[in-house]
């Protein structure tokens, strides 16, 4: 069912930890280091049926096979994608997954009996970013991942913003258009129904159905449905309708991002999550349309917006390094790295 990838990488006295990072397509699971090495790393599709007690098994099988490899791991950290309440790991509800009320960390303490937290999956994929990777030179940040939906993480002063229950930062359903198309949450015209992959893919179908005649649409036949993987594909071949998608999603990623630094006066924006690996595509036109959209961008300009380090790993990383720092209580002894001075 899983495919493992190891590295064979001598543990030592290294302290490691597993990370797992449930999306609303795949979960990924990994034995990763105190300072972010991935030692062996596991993906699988999240099961998509209406029966949390799948979601959990799937989890605790995947544990179950990294401790097998890696017996000394210390602690466990779960990214979970939708509403996941914080220090209590228990997730209420997400619009692109089937669990909800589900107290993950406690199931996952009881079986494994390894501390554990458990955090939205943006949320971890942020702190990776921000203590180990490109955004850690950086006090205050914005973290948007691009993945199925649009995940978000809020990091001052170094610190996740999680609000008082982690609630914080879902800045993936601020409405940019009203009369827009449907989120997944049950809105109209949040950032996530306008700048996410399956936003990519529901524009491709769209911009395929009024030009039958295209490559594009070609490929919509050929491959039977239009992936962000197809899209990407074609852009990268010099498609020009598969650019344009591309750049119609910077544009509204944009105009989040304008009304995000309106709020926020941030040293960076960092773009993760599954579709940053064609940010090359998207970021040019999401800089412009952010520069476009912003208040007063001659006297407040607009900081970097740059792709992650971690690309689609942040998450896992994210989750094992929470696990390490604050599992099974926040610990005086280690302490989240203090950010140097900004940059850049
Ligand atoms: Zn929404």
């Amino acid at each position: 069912m899983t495919m493992a990838q190891n590295h064979h990488v001598p543990t030592g006295q290294i302290r490691n930890a597993i990370g797992l990072d449930i999306g609303g397509t795949k979960t990924a699971a990994a034995v990763v280091t105190g300072s972010g090495q991935i030692l062996s790393h596991d993906v699988t599709a999240t099961p998509g049926n209406n029966k949390d007690q799948n979601v959990q098994e799937l989890l605790l099988e995947m544990i179950q096979d990294l401790r097998q490899q890696y017996p000394h791991v210390e602690a466990i950290g779960v990214g979970a994608a939708g509403i996941v309440e914080w220090p209590r790991g228990y997730i209420r509800w997400a619009p692109n997954n089937t669990y909800q009320d589900l107290p993950l960390r406690e199931i996952i303490e009881d079986r494994t009996q390894l501390p554990t937290i458990v955090d939205n999956d943006a949320n971890a994929a942020a702190w990776a970013e921000a203590q180990l990777g490109r955004a850690a030179s950086y006090r205050d940040m914005i973290f948007l991942t691009v993945g199925t939906g649009v995940g978000s993480g809020i990091v001052l002063n170094g610190q996740l913003y999680r609000g008082r229950t982690g609630l914080a930062a879902e800045l993936g359903h601020i409405i940019v258009d009203p009369q827009g198309p449907q989120c997944g949450c049950g809105n109209r015209g949040c950032l996530e129904a306008l700048a996410s992959g399956t936003a990519l893919e529901r524009f491709g179908r769209e911009v395929s159905f009024g030009h039958p005649d295209s490559p594009l649409a070609q490929l919509a036949t050929d491959k039977g449905r239009l992936s962000g993987k197809t899209i990407r594909d074609a852009a990268r071949q010099g498609d020009q309708l598969a650019k344009y998608l591309f750049e119609r999603l910077g544009h509204w990623l944009g105009i989040g991002i304008a009304s995000l630094l309106n709020v926020f006066e941030v040293d960076a924006v960092i773009i993760g999550g599954g579709l940053v690996e064609a940010g090359d595509l998207f970021l040019g036109s999401t800089r412009s349309s952010a520069e476009i959209h912003v208040f007063a961008p001659r006297h407040r300009p607009v900081p970097p917006i740059l792709a992650g380090s971690f690309g689609s790993d942040a998450g896992v990383i994210g989750a094992a390094h929470l696990a390490l720092t604050y599992a099974p209580t926040p610990s005086p002894e280690i302490q989240p790295v203090a950010p140097s001075t900004p940059q850049g």
